[in-house]
């Protein structure tokens, strides 16, 4: 199958995608392919509806769990330049995609621009972000859009305003388009203050998450009222080991790879997980990271 010839060197064979997720973790996508722009991202889109080809949007892989046989379909990661742009206005700033949550938050705090700063240590793409409504308990990147603009799987380009994106606690209906840049509200407050706030939501995360090995963040999403790593603490799971993948010390929601964990290792332990706290509390955890198979 040759289908994919015409996109030249954005499209490679069997790549594994343990090197594009933070959890080190994944078996090969059948195709890996990076578009160059709009236009290459919709021949792209017409030419995997043609041939029936099943696709995920990759950001940073900070969310995901790919299993250890792969993804038989596309992976479709918007990492070219042309997905990279971040434009300020007077009182907003458009980022594409592409921006790490990084360099959006310094670019801001460069320009004296103060409203995102929330996000600091959010590990991921603005992609990403705004598909998974990020954020931390009291914010989430929905509480700062004003709208993102999309591509549909046609290849037709829209734009959606925040209430019809139907934002919820890390969920959208934004994972059923291609997101392309989100136009979010800022506002002028002086360096400092902003460099203080992001200081000490560093400060906050390096205490309480664990950055010692690599991983996906919260596995499970809270229950409401409740922690999910309160309740994975108290049936005392901290630091269980199956194979190369453990139960974080520092944050029970957290799994790590400790160094050559399969996808199957950190499935079994959130079926462990999962079970224990159904036993002990009656709550049923949901996966906040997504699975892809
Ligand atoms: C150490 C650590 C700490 C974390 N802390 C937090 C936290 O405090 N709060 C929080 O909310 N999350 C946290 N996360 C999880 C993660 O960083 C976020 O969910 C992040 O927003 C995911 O962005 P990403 O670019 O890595 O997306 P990916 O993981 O690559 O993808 C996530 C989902 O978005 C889709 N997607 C990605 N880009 C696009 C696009 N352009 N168009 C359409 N779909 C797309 C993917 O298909 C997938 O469904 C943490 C993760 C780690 C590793």
């Amino acid at each position: 199958m040759n289908w994919y010839k015409g996109l030249g060197q954005s499209c490679k064979c069997r790549e594994p995608l343990k090197r594009h997720t933070t959890l080190k973790i994944g078996g090969p996508a059948r195709f890996f392919i990076e578009p160059r722009d709009r236009d290459q991202l919709q021949e792209l889109l017409r030419l995997l509806r043609r041939n029936k080809i099943s696709f995920h949007v990759l950001g940073m892989g900070s969310n995901v769990l790919v299993r250890d046989r792969g993804f038989n379909g596309a992976v479709v990661r918007l990492h070219a330049p042309g997905f990279k742009k971040i434009t300020f206005g007077s009182n907003y700033v458009i980022a594409g995609s592409g921006v790490s949550l990084v360099r959006l938050l310094l670019g801001c705090y460069q320009e004296g621009f103060s409203g995102l700063e929330f996000l600091t240590g959010i590990p991921g793409t603005t992609g990403g972000a705004l598909v998974m409504n990020a954020g931390i308990k009291e914010k989430c990147i929905a509480d700062a859009l004003e709208s993102v603009t999309v591509m549909d799987k046609n290849g037709s380009i829209k734009t959606i305003v925040n209430k019809d994106a139907r934002f919820s606690y890390r969920s959208s209906c934004l994972k059923k388009f291609v997101v392309l840049d989100g136009r979010f509200r800022v506002r002028r407050r002086p360096r400092l203050l902003i460099k203080k706030r992001m200081d000490e939501l560093r400060a906050w995360r390096h205490r309480n998450q664990d950055y010692s090995f690599p991983s996906a963040g919260c596995v499970f999403k809270n229950p409401v009222n409740d922690s999910a790593g309160r309740l994975i603490d108290a049936c005392g799971l901290k630091g269980v080991i199956i194979g190369g993948a453990a139960v974080s010390l520092l944050h029970a929601n957290f799994i790590v790879n400790r160094g050559k964990a399969s996808a199957a290792d950190v499935l079994k332990l959130m079926l462990l997980m999962k079970t224990q706290v159904k036993r002990r509390f009656s709550i049923t955890l949901t996966p906040e990271i997504e699975i892809w198979r």
